[in-house]
């Protein structure tokens, strides 16, 4: 049914323009909506760790029962996301075809605010909800990397920010590495005495030619698509060359084991021609997996059942906030909000999924509840 507020709410929103880093127009106007419903509202400097204008939104609302839940979705989009003007067609919204349609993660924002308004609209007993608007989420989870997590008092919470139809939680997404290598050669003169260089593209040839890529097990993969010499000339024995690329697995011990397994390898091959090696290996986040019968997935089927929307829990193939609220200890699960297509002009999002997303905000927050008082 269609909630004309939440979809006003959600057209005001895409329509602020925002960007990895440029979060401070929707910040300032989330930051007036949690007020207005009686949150403390306060933020960090979480921009500052990534050249950002704006950090995190914290909201904390204090409630009468023990426990603390999170809500959380990100302010930013991803690139072609300013200047959106969306459109409506028999019940999905779509962009004009241009630009993205930043439902995601407007959309999540929008109904974390509407299951907000429903459970304080009704009054019920609640426990303490903590609210983060994140930002650079889209440019590599810097908000919540950023996160100060003493901040934080809930063990668990909904990350809305899935795409897929309402009632679809994540409760698994894989880790990712970002690899790289800089090969140092020698040059030499290629007509006169080559055989006194070290030729650094050719190894990186055989470095990534020998190297298992790809599709390594069923939920590990690697992928090195970016390969560079730097050199313009064909007289002289390349002395340098860089690949990069990243490897992620949803199991955390398989991922580290073919990290070990890539330095490994790549030192073998520059040590067999006396070559310099440079190796990059940064950790962008690691992988989760909820177990279904842990109390947030739990209490997700309790607040489908009881509003009648089918509850289909799996593996999410991106990262985002919830593997680093994870990865420090708490339980969080992605829920979907009903958009598809997301990071594309082609992005779409059903209404109706979107509607009923906001109540099951609210009955996410209400079972939560009823667990605080039984507890
Ligand atoms: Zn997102």
């Amino acid at each position: 049914m269609k909630n004309s507020a939440m979809l006003a709410e959600l057209l005001e929103l895409i329509t602020t323009d925002a960007a990895s880093g440029q979060e401070t127009d929707i910040a300032a106007k989330l930051a007036a909506k949690l007020r207005a419903l009686g949150f403390t509202v306060t933020s960090d400097r979480a921009g500052e760790t990534f050249g950002g204008a704006c950090g995190n939104l914290f909201g904390v609302l204090e409630g009468t029962l023990p426990g603390s839940l999170l809500l959380s979705s990100h302010m930013d989009r991803v690139p072609n996301g300013l200047g959106i003007r969306p459109v409506e067609r028999d019940g999905v919204l779509y962009s004009d075809g241009t630009t993205i349609l930043a439902a995601d993660d407007i959309s999540g924002v929008c109904a974390i605010l509407d299951g907000l308004r429903r459970v304080l609209a009704a009054g019920i007993a609640l426990p303490r909800l903590e609210v983060v608007f994140s930002v650079g989420e889209e440019a590599g989870l810097y908000g919540a990397k950023a996160a100060d997590m003493s901040w934080f008092q809930s063990k668990l919470g909904y990350i809305f920010d899935s795409p897929g139809p309402v009632g679809r939680f994540v409760n698994a997404a894989p880790g990712r590495y970002q690899l790289g290598a800089e090969i140092t050669g020698l040059a030499a003169h290629a007509g006169n005495e080559p055989e006194k260089g070290i030729d650094a593209a050719r190894i990186l040839c055989e470095m990534l030619s020998t190297l298992k890529q790809g599709r390594l097990d069923e939920v590990t993969t690697s992928n090195f698509p970016i390969l560079s010499t730097g050199t313009k000339v064909p007289n002289v024995v390349c002395d340098f060359a860089s690949f990069g690329g990243e490897a992620r697995s949803r199991d955390g011990g398989r991922l580290r084991a073919y990290v070990d397994y890539f330095e490994t390898h790549c030192r073998a091959v520059a040590e067999k021609y006396g070559a310099g090696l440079k190796l990059t290996v940064e950790e962008a986040f690691l992988p989760f997996c909820i177990p279904e019968e842990e109390p947030v997935l739990v209490m997700a089927k309790a607040a489908c059942d009881s509003l009648g929307i089918s509850c289909r829990i799996d593996v999410g193939g991106g990262g985002m906030d919830a593997n680093i609220y994870n990865a420090s200890g708490m339980s969080t699960v992605g829920v979907a909000t009903g958009y598809t297509k997301n990071h594309t002009k082609s992005e779409q999002l059903v209404l109706e999924d979107f509607y009923r997303s906001g109540e099951l905000a609210a009955k996410l927050i209400e079972t939560y509840a009823g667990f605080c008082v039984s507890e």
